[in-house]
């Protein structure tokens, strides 16, 4: 009893602490949270992820938004992760900070934390490898490996299955199936690890709409594909179908950091033989396409962009991965608005709901064309609706033609202008009329059929529940399937 009231004395202690610029370390990390917590108990949640570390310990998250704990229609949900790398820290630490920060601005009627918090829902995860996290701290946290990977030494931004495989494939072979891939892998390359697969669960469950991974070693916002389309190691620019927004949403966060999209600052690595690597991403708008940079297999960001509706970049923030204590709090003044401006990127494009005389209708299609110019382009990458029929089009300025579909339906099209500056999505909803045989009968939903029935078919979601059966059956999956 003595020992209870005793943690629990030193756990009020330091939940009433002030928030302090410091190396959290795995105990202290939650004991933060449950402080920004306690000190915004409306606006707050604090959750851990469905399976904790290889070393059991739990993958905390702390949500913002009004009515914390439930998705609503119309509010976009973003999320950011730190430290996916162990020894890359700084993501890590500037979350906690961000946390605190939301927390207090909103406190002190900031309208424009306010506003962010009113309309967005925020998901923040400071460690995504805590087990890396100790390892690297143990030793001293200065070595460029010690602690990259999780406990098992496996790199979890390289432990995602490889739907870009998939994506390259169908593009050559010109069939029009480009999103919702999970369902198409036929072999994981590797086992997933404990930390993957408690990540791919929530980025499943949840209608992420645009989110940022933390790492360190360099300074630049990096947008997929993360692969080469060609097997080329390095230097090959691997366009998405969304490539201008990805770049729109680079820019944004190298643009409102304090000198990520400078020319004239130093590249990272200055004393590195290798030329390539001491680049300075400035002179390029702090901003890199992954491939274009080097290519790697099995990141999360194409995981997210391929396998869900969420946009994800990568933000390398800084040539050092473990900053030095006293570096903490200028890196946040350095970082600060990129973080805000990058979480109001949630907001651009269009949103709406889709649905017909029954209600909402989930899992309906958002297909689009960019009218913009003389020649229509069509951005080969659909997203889909949600539980309450919703769903969010990250788009850059200019004309659209937006087409809703479902099974069952005709579907719908409209055409609409997305201006320069938003600060809220425009709001595009599609009511569709039910398919009607002469007799009057409705038309009847088919069956679940594997896609692609032959080339050039529009592309169809599929029945949720099957879909969350394969999700499952590959994240139970311990052993690496055989050839
Ligand atoms: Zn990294």
């Amino acid at each position: 009893m003595v020992f209870y009231r005793c943690v629990y004395f030193i756990f009020f202690l330091t939940v009433s602490a002030k928030f302090v610029w410091k190396h959290h370390n795995n105990d202290e990390l939650p004991l933060v949270l449950e402080e920004v917590h306690e000190k915004c108990p409306n606006i707050t949640r604090i959750y851990a992820l469905s399976e904790p570390s290889v070393q059991n310990v739990p993958l905390y998250v702390i949500e913002f938004t009004e009515m914390p704990g439930f998705h609503q229609p119309y509010k976009p949900e973003v999320k950011y992760i730190g430290n996916i790398h162990g020894n890359e820290v700084l993501g890590r630490e500037l979350l906690l900070g961000l946390a605190d920060y939301l927390c207090e601005q909103y406190l002190n009627n900031d309208p424009n934390i306010r506003a962010l918090i009113h309309k967005t829902r925020i998901h923040l995860l400071p460690s995504m490898n805590p087990d890396g996290w100790q390892l690297s701290t143990s030793f001293g946290g200065q070595d460029y490996l010690i602690g990259r990977g999780n406990n098992h030494s496996v790199d979890l931004n390289r432990n995602f299955p490889d739907l870009d495989a998939i994506t390259f494939e169908y593009e050559r072979l010109g069939i029009n199936h480009n999103n919702h891939l999970l369902k198409d892998v036929t072999r994981l390359a590797a086992p997933l690890e404990p930390e993957t697969r408690a990540v791919m669960r929530w980025i499943m469950s949840i209608p992420f709409v645009l989110s940022a991974a933390m790492h360190g070693g360099d300074l630049v916002a990096n947008y997929p594909y993360d692969e080469s389309k060609s097997g080329a190691l390095a230097s090959e620019y691997s366009a998405s179908p969304d490539d201008d927004t990805f770049r729109e949403l680079a820019m944004t966060y190298a643009t409102a950091h304090a000198d990520m999209a400078s020319a004239s600052r130093p590249g990272c690595h200055i004393n590195s033989h290798d030329d390539t690597a001491s680049y300075n991403f400035g002179k390029q708008g702090g901003v890199t396409n992954g491939a274009a940079w080097y290519s790697l297999k099995g990141g999360m960001q194409d995981f997210n962009y391929l396998a869900t509706n969420a946009f994800e970049i990568t933000l390398e923030l800084g040539c050092k991965k473990y900053p030095l204590e006293n570096e903490l709090e200028n890196e946040w003044h350095r970082n600060r608005e990129a973080l805000l401006a990058y979480l109001w990127k949630a907001h651009i494009g269009i949103k709406g709901i889709v649905s017909d005389d029954t209600g909402f209708l989930e899992n309906a299609i958002i297909s689009i064309v960019n009218i913009t110019g003389p020649n229509p382009k069509p951005i080969r990458h659909d997203v889909t609706t949600g539980t309450y029929g919703d769903y969010y089009r990250l788009l850059t300025p200019g004309r659209y033609e937006v087409t809703a579909s479902h099974v069952g339906h005709y579907p719908a099209q409209r055409i609409v202008t997305v201006p320069q500056r938003q600060s809220a999505a425009r709001i595009l909803n599609f009511k569709l009329e039910p398919i009607r045989y002469a007799d009057g009968a409705l038309f009847f939903d088919p069956p679940f059929v594997r896609y692609p029935h032959f080339i050039g078919e529009q592309p169809r979601i599929y029945k949720r529940s099957l879909y969350e059966k394969v999700t499952n059956s590959i994240l139970e999956s311990k052993e690496t399937p055989k050839e």
